[in-house]
């Protein structure tokens, strides 16, 4: 039987007060001990079940945390007010300065720019390396590497990071493999795959609304307890915490993730088939000609396919601008970053999302100027988004064919 995220949340037994069928909302700030010790024993973090303030631990983000952990088949988990959050808090947790980070150079564009131009702040060395060239990224161990840090599906260019392999060259050296999987919720586990901490920008797929943005990091209970150490962890020092009344929603909604990450995963299998057989330049891990596509197939838990995510390059940075006006003109989708949204989505990722990553790495990385990265949305008919995308197109004289 393959691991099977969805039925692991579905079976959590979390109620709240008076039976509630959804777990109760805490929105209290601080909480009262009847005596006096507990409080003294819960700052010193050996009372289990008690809680002293909500930026160390509030029972509704507890309860979300949770259900990340079952999904993620983590000891444990923590929720953060965004995606940032999650990655620099899990990073600051385990580096000190003079350590040295490897990562993929295609990143979200604000990981790219704190790991380029933040971190040597505190002295940490960090090497940006093709992720799929598992050579270079051996080649760039050092004896003080501490992390090596990937995009289970990378943005833009969604390659695909062999997080087995990644994990062995880390654990070979005494590093820790770091995994954000935004892009891959319940498709890839990566901590079943041998990553150390699996983070999240739950802004996006998790909870789909775009009504808000949070993260989490999923990791050992040790990892998650060291993060909350009221003396010395990141979290609890630094504390991005996620407003309860948020995170009740955000649970709510990852109720129904596995439902909405198969309607996304088909919807864009379809576009980028009849896209790609149009003669547009797709780039779709779930095409057998995506060069991790089998890859792919080795690491994805069964039935949630591959993925929201395509890229389309149109060449030029003008004629992805063109297209995108008109196809948001066609209700194709809107003009818009962000990602795992109802609607589709989508944006020139070198002028936006990625834009902290200057041109010429950009063209090293084979971020091209005319690429376009969409969210396919939740369309009932995504036929119809179908036929705006290839209309447009043939009026752009990007495709010629007589498809329609
Ligand atoms: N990780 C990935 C892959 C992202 O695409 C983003 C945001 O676009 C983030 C992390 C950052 O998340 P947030 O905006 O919730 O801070």
């Amino acid at each position: 039987m393959t691991f099977d995220p969805a039925s692991n949340i579905q079976h959590l037994k979390q109620f709240g007060e008076f039976g509630g069928v959804n777990p109760s909302i805490t929105d209290s700030s601080t909480f009262t001990f009847l005596h006096a010790d507990d409080m003294e024993e819960t700052f010193l973090g050996h009372m289990e079940g008690c809680f002293l303030y909500s930026r160390h631990w509030n029972p509704t983000n507890k309860y979300l945390a949770e259900a990340l952990s079952v999904m993620e088949d983590t000891e444990s988990a923590w929720i953060t007010a965004s995606g940032m959050a999650a990655i620099t808090c899990a990073l600051l947790q385990v580096c000190s300065a003079g350590d040295h980070i490897i990562t993929s150079v295609t990143t979200y564009g604000g990981t790219y720019a704190f790991l380029k131009n933040y971190l040597p702040k505190f002295n940490i060395e960090v090497s940006f390396v093709d992720i799929t060239r598992l050579d270079l990224v051996e080649a760039a161990i050092r004896p003080n590497t501490r992390v090596i840090y990937t995009e289970s599906v990378t943005n833009p260019l969604l390659q695909v990071s062999d997080i087995p392999e990644l994990s062995r060259i880390a654990h070979r050296n005494n590093a820790l493999l770091m995994v954000d999987n935004t892009f891959t919720p319940m498709i890839m586990s990566p901590a079943r795959l041998g990553a150390d901490i699996v983070v999240y920008s739950m802004t996006k797929f998790i909870n789909g609304k775009n009504d808000c943005v949070a993260g989490a990091i999923c990791g050992s209970k040790k990892f998650i307890d060291d993060l909350s150490n009221v003396n010395n962890g990141t979290a609890m020092l630094l504390g991005p915490v996620l407003d309860p009344m948020r995170s009740a929603s955000i649970h709510k909604n990852l109720h129904t993730l596995h439902i909405r990450i198969r309607q996304h995963s088909s919807n864009a299998l379809f576009l980028a088939r009849e896209l790609s057989k149009a003669g547009l330049k797709i780039s779709y891990p779930g095409l057998e000609s995506h060069p991790q596509h089998e890859l792919h197939k080795t690491l994805m838990n069964e039935g949630y396919g591959f993925g929201g995510m395509l890229a389309i390059d149109f060449g030029s940075l003008e004629m992805a601008h063109q297209i995108m006006q008109k196809m948001q003109q066609a209700d194709v989708g809107y003009l818009a970053v962000s990602l795992g949204y109802f609607k589709t989505l989508f944006s020139c990722s070198g002028k936006s999302t990625s834009s902290e990553i200057p041109d010429s790495v950009q063209k090293q990385m084979g971020l091209s100027p005319g690429l376009v990265r969409f969210s396919v949305g939740l369309d009932n008919n995504i036929e119809e988004s179908l036929k705006s995308i290839l209309q447009i197109c043939k009026e752009e004289g990007v495709i010629n064919l007589n498809v329609l």
